[in-house]
């Protein structure tokens, strides 16, 4: 699924939080928005989920105007920097939960449903602990398990808001590879949000550097970090080893 923004701008109150943004986003690309706190990343991503609708500006999926359609519709997946599975479900169970909600004609099975999701456990290797629940597992594999959740209901997009931001550094530098992973397994276009400059340039195909709800740069971690497009991009960088 590629994404095209046009123009989009989004106001709280009098504060714009984003101001004329312009971005295309290839099918299958692993994108980072990159920025410090405030700069307009997350707006951005929930727009583009339909979570939030912009003052101006369209969201195309595919080449259609999405701007107007409802989040149900937008086939998006979500992982969240605190991991919201349900505390009361074990694993197997908070994986499936996804597939258990859907309209009547698009349920699956029982039998297709647990392969479904025995094949996602496999795939963040947690599948020996399908049957404990979230308060057994570390930060780390519960986020694991949120990844097999958002990708369960098979979604065009996944969208992740500071999906390790919870995290110690060891456990974020191992999600990392497993983020990147899961990606090349899958091909879904993806947009994570991230502060973190090492993260964002590590993992994704391209970044997008946000500031005060305008985009800097865009580029592959080697063209914004070799070639910062000003003094804000080489300052906000710059604390990168
Ligand atoms: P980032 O993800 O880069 O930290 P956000 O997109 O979350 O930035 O926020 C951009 C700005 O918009 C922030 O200054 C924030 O306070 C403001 N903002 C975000 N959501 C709301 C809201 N629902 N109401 C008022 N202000 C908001």
């Amino acid at each position: 699924m590629s994404i095209e923004i046009r123009h989009l701008s989004k106001q709280f109150g009098s504060f714009a939080a984003l101001r004329d943004i312009n971005l295309n986003i290839h099918s299958g690309e692993l994108l980072a928005l990159l920025g410090p706190s405030g700069s307009g990343k997350t707006t951005l991503l929930r727009v583009i989920a339909g979570l939030e609708t912009a003052d101006s500006g369209q969201v195309l999926f595919n080449n259609e105007d999405a701007t107007s359609q409802p989040i149900r519709e937008r086939q998006v997946g979500f992982v969240f920097q605190h991991y919201a599975l349900f505390r009361n479900m074990t694993i197997f169970e908070n994986v499936a939960f996804g597939l258990r909600v859907r309209p009547r004609q698009n349920r699956l099975k029982t039998q297709e449903i647990h392969e479904r999701v025995t094949n996602l456990l496999k795939l963040v290797q947690l599948d020996w602990l399908a049957d404990r629940y979230p308060h057994q597992l570390s930060g780390g594999q519960r986020q694991r398990i949120a990844l097999a959740r958002a990708l369960a209901v098979e979604p065009k997009v996944l969208l992740l808001d500071e999906p390790f931001g919870a995290l110690d550094a060891k456990v974020r530098k191992e999600l990392r590879t497993w983020l990147r992973r899961l990606h090349d397994e899958m091909h879904i276009t993806s947009i994570f949000v991230t502060h973190d400059q090492e993260e964002a340039l590590e993992v994704s195909d391209r970044v997008v550097v946000m500031n005060e709800g305008r985009i800097e740069q865009i580029g592959t971690p080697d063209e914004v970090y070799e070639r910062p497009a000003n003094p804000f991009v080489y300052e906000f960088l710059g604390h990168v080893n």
